[in-house]
């Protein structure tokens, strides 16, 4: 029988490491999906073998002192049998997956990200704000921190499995019977199993629980917006790093600006005379009061725009515009003395109103309203 290192090509103080990279490159060469020559057949077997002893340290270090390593392993007799170990490197070496072979699972696992909805203003919108909100979610069970163990307890290693949270299983395969590792069904492949579980947490390492946090929610959110925050969400099982947070924001309706995109837009009622004649007038902003000039002649539906007085930028800098729309508000309940007013303006502007009718130059009338489709 050859030397189990000569078969690897590697020196007898090779490194763990060193064994493992000589036996991956030759399973690659010598795998039967691979090279399907008797030869290779032998030799794989003879590779996975070598591999099997030398990867394992006690294995290694029988063989190393009794040149055999038929004391530790009686199995070994029958040649390939036994390589359940080798094999599942194997599925390393060609599937690329971290295996069963990088030991017990962990308890601790990564936490549930976790998803809340916050409602804002529009002007916590235009601005951003700091908001406090409260989260409900899994934190580390204080009782236990996280070990699962009723305190002074410990977890106690597997009798199944000893520790390794794998049960070798035999397979049939194209190397013949082979063992694999499948998931210690007693310990759930942890490797260890808690006798006394924390009563707080039942052995969960976490518990539910409200906390409240401050969020800084920048200016330019919309609804739907989602701000993640790392590592705020849910604590893992077995007390395991905390999942993300995300905040869903939703913009409540203003009672007095629409936005639309970055842009916001506000009607203000302006009296017929005053849009006639013109006017000075102050608009509530969010940015605090404007002074509007209204022009005299001033239209219903005309648009002043104020730039820079929008919702900021998400993305990038500045802000969109405010634009005003102008409401020109017709007088209703005119007493007689005012009707005499504005028909006297009327006839002075030659108007030629009639009662009930606006007559002759219809042009005009028809001509606003062509304008005002093509607007539409
Ligand atoms: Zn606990
Ligand atoms: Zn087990």
């Amino acid at each position: 029988m050859s030397n189990h290192y000569d078969v690897l090509g590697v020196s007898q103080d090779a490194t763990a490491e060193e064994i493992k990279k000589a036996y991956r490159k030759l399973a690659r060469k010598l795998h039967p999906d691979v090279n399907d020559g008797p030869q290779a057949a032998e030799e794989f077997k003879r590779v996975s073998h070598a591999y099997e002893v030398l990867s394992d340290p006690q294995k290694r270090r029988v063989y190393d002192t009794t040149g055999n390593e038929n004391g530790t392993d009686s199995g070994f007799g029958g040649g390939y049998s036994g390589a359940g170990f080798a094999f599942q490197d194997i599925f390393e070496t060609f599937f690329g997956g971290p295996g069963g072979g990088a030991g017990p699972a962990s308890r601790r696992q990564r936490g549930q990200d976790a998803l809340i909805n916050v409602k804002i203003d529009l002007k916590d919108a235009v601005f951003g704000v700091n908001k406090k909100i409260e989260v409900d979610t899994a934190v580390v069970c204080p009782t236990c921190d996280g070990s699962c163990c009723r305190p002074g307890t410990s977890p106690r290693t597997c009798d199944i499995c000893g520790g390794s949270g794998q049960v070798q299983r035999a397979v049939r395969s194209i190397l013949g019977q082979v063992m694999t590792a499948a998931p210690c069904g007693s310990c759930q492949g942890y490797g260890t199993v808690i006798p006394d579980p924390c009563n707080e947490c039942n052995g969960e390492g976490r518990i539910r629980s409200r906390r409240s946090l401050t969020i800084k929610i920048p200016a330019g959110v919309g609804t739907g917006t989602r701000i993640q925050l790392a590592g705020q969400g849910e604590t893992g099982p077995g007390g395991g790093p905390q999942g993300d947070l995300y905040v869903e924001i939703r913009v409540a309706q203003d009672k007095n600006f629409l936005r639309e995109g970055d842009d916001l837009h506000v009607t203000m009622t302006v009296p017929m005379t005053a849009a006639a004649l013109g006017t000075e007038l102050e608009l509530d902003t969010f940015d605090g009061p404007q002074q509007l000039d209204i022009k005299p002649g001033t239209q219903a539906g005309e648009v002043i725009n104020l730039r820079g007085l929008g919702v900021t930028h998400l993305r990038g800098y500045g802000r969109g515009d405010l634009k005003v729309h102008i409401h020109v508000e017709t007088p209703t309940k005119l007493d007689s003395e005012q009707e005499n007013l504005l028909r006297q303006l009327s006839q002075a502007r030659g108007e030629q109103y009639t009662e009930g009718k606006l007559a002759g130059s219809g042009t005009g009338v028809f001509a606003r309203l062509r304008d005002k489709l093509g607007h539409l």
